[in-house]
């Protein structure tokens, strides 16, 4: 059903996204590719905020066309905000209408920045960082395939603005999003193979 790309923006370091095409792979069951990186994203740099636009990143992944990719990952540990928040953990695009195939929008954006222990001075946890960057990982590229934010706290679609609230959730989606998760891949599937017959 086509892959998912991982695509470093700015430097990022190595391990993580090791880590992160490996977590995509095993979580969603989809082909992972590693992508060629963007570099450092000056075009989205506030230089006021000393942080980066999540939603210029965001446009910038949109154009990519890789022939096989249906889902776009920024990875960054550049410091994301969107204008009405002091920060982001990452954003995804919901929706994308102008593309009638791939309604549910492609491309995500995480930020590695605030999920290190080092962030809130306390010492370095390089499990627990990775633990949350899946989470996050995991939530963004959900919203991408079409799910929305759970009341359930554990799950891993619930909102998280802090990171008390990143750490309470489970690894796992609830029953319900896990059950929607599923219909979507195989509607995603079913719209892939069907372009790529036609496109054969
Ligand atoms: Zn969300
Ligand atoms: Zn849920």
């Amino acid at each position: 059903m086509g892959s998912i790309y991982c695509v470093p923006v700015g430097n990022v370091n190595k391990d993580m996204i090791t880590m992160a095409e490996r977590y995509l792979n095993g979580m969603f069951g989809m082909h992972v590719e590693s992508c060629s990186p963007m570099p450092d994203p000056l075009f989205a740099l506030d230089e006021k905020r000393k942080q980066y636009s999540s939603t210029l990143i965001l446009r910038k992944l949109a154009e990519r066309r890789d022939d096989r990719a249906v889902r776009y990952l920024g990875l960054t540990e550049l410091d994301l905000y969107i204008p009405m928040l002091t920060f982001v953990y990452g954003q995804a695009q919901l929706s994308l209408p102008t593309d009638p195939v791939f309604a549910h929008g492609r491309v995500a954006v995480v930020s590695l920045a605030r999920l290190a222990p080092e962030f809130y001075e306390l010492p370095p946890d390089r499990d627990l960082t990775a633990r949350r960057a899946r989470k996050e990982i995991a939530h963004e590229i959900g919203h991408t395939l079409g799910l929305v934010h759970c009341g359930n706290r554990s799950c891993l679609m619930s909102l998280a603005t802090e990171i008390l609230e990143l750490d309470m959730k489970s690894q796992d989606f609830c029953r319900d999003c896990w059950n929607k998760l599923q219909e979507n891949l195989t509607l995603l599937g079913a719209e892939t193979n069907h372009r790529e017959n036609l496109e054969s």
